[in-house]
């Protein structure tokens, strides 16, 4: 299991984005800014097709690998599927469950969320959850009901020390490649809404050491402010962790803001 240190956390999903060639390049960019900014864990999650590549150059650097998915058996008859072993043995040790790319587009549910989340935890692997609601759900006043929904539903049934081998992410799906982020109060928000869920249901210390990344039109512009609010952990970049200057700018800015956190 991968040790999960109370760092800012930045994490980039690059979803179907990035040939191995162009992998190569990427990480080795990211690898030559990341001494910059020794104290943030960094994360990488290629698409699969992009992990071997990835993997090869991590080795035996801090910089982490993730995968983008999982399917919930460890093999057999699931044509397109990777499981978590097969993470795990392409040099994975983390993987994000329900997308709300996925939950949209590939009929994703806090179900199947919840039993590739266990598998998850059974591989070895470091679950991030992302949860979040629509633009409609946010003015229909029903943010947080959606958030304690897929919190219930998606880590149910699993004891303290599970859950605290989760990472959660919210991203609030209208944030999500828009280019409009939450503002930091907005995030600030809804970060301390789900830490006191997780409160509720596993007590204070698994809450308070839980990490709690946001999601959503992330860049270095806007992630200082971000990182400034007291529930935000670190963050789950798309479009901006295409460019390694981007993303290691809001590694950066998280360390700024962490600085002055503490
Ligand atoms: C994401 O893919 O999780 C994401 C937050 O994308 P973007 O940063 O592009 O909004």
């Amino acid at each position: 299991m991968a040790a999960l240190r109370k760092a800012p956390f930045v994490a980039g999903n690059w979803k179907m984005h990035a040939t191995a060639s162009e992998a190569r390049e990427l990480v080795s960019a990211v690898l030559k800014a990341a001494p910059g900014v020794a104290g943030a864990q960094l994360l990488l999650i290629p698409p699969f097709t992009a992990l071997a590549e990835a993997a090869r150059l991590l080795r035996g650097t801090d910089v982490a690998l993730g995968g983008q998915n999982l399917f919930w058996e460890d093999r057999g008859a699931f044509t397109g599927e990777i499981s978590g072993p097969m993470l795990r043995d392409a040099g994975c040790s983390y993987v994000l469950i329900g997308h709300s790319e996925r939950r949209q587009y590939f009929g994703e549910t806090d179900g199947t969320v919840n039993r590739r989340l266990r598998a998850a935890l059974k591989a070895g692997l470091a679950p991030i959850v992302c949860i979040g609601e629509t633009l409609e759900e946010r003015e229909a006043g029903e943010t947080t009901r959606k958030l304690d929904r897929q919190i219930e539903a998606g880590l149910e049934g699993l004891a303290a020390d599970e859950a605290g081998a989760a990472l959660l992410a919210y991203e609030p799906v209208w944030a999500i490649g828009t280019g409009r982020t939450a503002t930091p109060e907005q995030a600030g928000e809804v970060h301390a809404h789900i830490r006191k869920r997780l409160e509720e249901r596993y007590g204070n210390g698994p809450a308070s050491c839980a990490i709690i990344l946001y999601g959503g039109s992330v860049k270095p512009a806007n992630s200082y402010a971000l990182f400034k609010e007291k529930d935000i952990d670190g963050f789950l970049v798309g479009g901006a962790s295409l460019d390694a200057d981007m993303f290691i700018g809001i590694a950066r800015e998280a360390l700024r803001a962490d600085r002055e956190k503490k």
